[in-house]
């Protein structure tokens, strides 16, 4: 069977040509009569739902764009197509809610699709890089034409992140006239259907020492547009403790398990009253892992005060794609090497996520009837060395391994995995 690597197959019969290669010739010949009833069937492998604590050995069979059936022992010839799944795991598509893919006008941006879909990853929410003035073209060029399906946040800054910041850089809001309320309320209201809400980004060498102002700003948006905030922390010149008591039920703290100042920790490594309080009100706690925001040394504090977060994301771009944080699967890996099971960890991609902004409700689970988005992983064992974004090494046993993905019930695989009609 000749396939290029990271293909697109349309189920419903025709091949497809994406733009990262060609399907190759009679792969997807009409079958003899009598019609079978679906069109993929994903077998044998090992299904983790969290939404709907699934954990076994079960079968998933789609027809069109939806679930058509999860069960033991689906027959082979009941699907136009099997996929065989044994000895594998077996999730919903999973969702990453902090992303960056402007590629081409955000410096940090990447490319969406060898990133996201190609890695489990079927929904990812671009958090911030665009602002009211550079969404439009997030949406022309980005996510109208990916195959992964994008959401965004905005970013209270008109630029987004069109800037760098650091030396010989300057952060998007170290001039406050780019924050603007009602610009970013007008671009979430012409673009509802894939904004989902507002991202602000508080540290000092990018909002300088209006941070507060800043974050006043970007509530005062979603408040306008009623929408969550999700709120960058670290580094910032006020005390995490202020910045918290200005978010609402429902926002989202991304960086939250950093190292360094501005973080969630007290100087003598326990989690500050003021956080457990927001967590236990409804805000959410999101990794954004990314160069500089995970440490491996504040998630053992933190998990070891029974501390988990509500959801665990990636932060992908340019300057961590290629380590330490590769991908959401090897991000997830380093959560389960962290004392989180299998179970809790694939929630956290899936149907937590799913919870935090009202559009992604009907994904992350595989129920009967729900979108047909699924992730195909093996599950390595072995020594794994993994790294934070701080350089400290820890050693764990298995990982996550991407090998094909299905979204909306189209198959994207990678050529070392099998694909067999049966
Ligand atoms: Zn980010």
């Amino acid at each position: 069977m000749h396939r290029r690597n990271f293909l697109r197959r349309s189920l419903a019969g025709a091949a497809v040509v994406s733009q990262f290669g060609a399907v190759g010739d009679g792969l997807l010949r009409a079958q003899a009569p009598p019609r079978p009833e679906y069109d993929l069937l994903i077998k044998g492998g090992r299904l983790v739902d969290p939404a709907q604590n699934i954990s076994a050995r079960l079968d998933v069979a789609t027809k069109g764009s939806k679930v058509a059936r999860v069960a033991a022992d689906i027959p082979a010839d009941s699907a136009r197509h099997v996929l065989d799944a044994t000895g594998h795991l077996v999730t919903p598509g999973l969702i990453d809610i902090h992303v960056h893919v402007y590629d081409g006008v955000a410096p940090l941006g990447i490319p969406a699709d060898p990133n996201c879909i190609a890695k489990g990853v079927t929904t990812a929410v671009d958090a911030g890089s665009a602002g009211a003035h550079t969404f439009p073209g997030l949406r022309k060029y980005v996510i109208n034409v990916a195959d992964t399906r994008i959401f965004a946040l905005l970013n209270i800054s008109v630029i987004g992140q069109s800037t760098l910041s650091g030396e010989n850089a300057w952060g998007e809001l170290l001039d406050l006239r780019y924050a603007n309320v009602e610009l970013a309320a007008k671009t979430i209201e012409r673009h509802r259907d894939v904004i989902l809400g507002m991202k602000v980004r508080l540290t000092r060498n990018i909002a300088g020492d209006h941070d507060l102002e800043a974050l006043r700003r970007a509530r005062e948006a979603a408040e306008a547009a009623g929408t969550p905030l999700m709120v960058h922390i670290g580094g910032q010149a006020s005390p995490t403790q202020t910045v918290v008591k200005m978010l609402r039920p429902g926002d989202v703290i991304t960086h939250s398990f950093r190292g360094g100042e501005g973080g969630i920790l007290t100087s003598d490594g326990r989690v500050f009253e003021e956080v457990l309080e927001a967590v236990s009100n409804g805000i959410h706690l999101d990794i954004g892992h990314g160069a500089g925001s995970f440490s491996f040394d504040t998630a053992e504090r933190v998990l070891a005060q029974g501390l988990k977060p509500g959801t665990i994301s990636s932060d992908v771009h340019q300057f961590n794609v290629h380590g330490p944080v590769f991908d959401l699967a090897t991000t997830l890996s380093k959560f389960m090497h962290l004392g989180l099971s299998l179970e809790e960890t694939i929630a956290r991609a899936t149907s937590n996520p799913s919870q935090v902004f009202g559009k992604l409700h009907e994904l992350g689970t595989l129920k009967e009837g729900a979108e047909a988005d699924v992730a195909i992983f093996a599950l390595d064992e072995g020594k794994f060395e993994f790294t934070d974004a701080l350089g400290a090494r820890r050693t764990g046993s298995r990982k996550l391994r991407p090998l094909a993905t299905v979204k909306g019930g189209s198959l994207y695989g990678d050529a070392t995995f099998p694909i067999e009609r049966l």
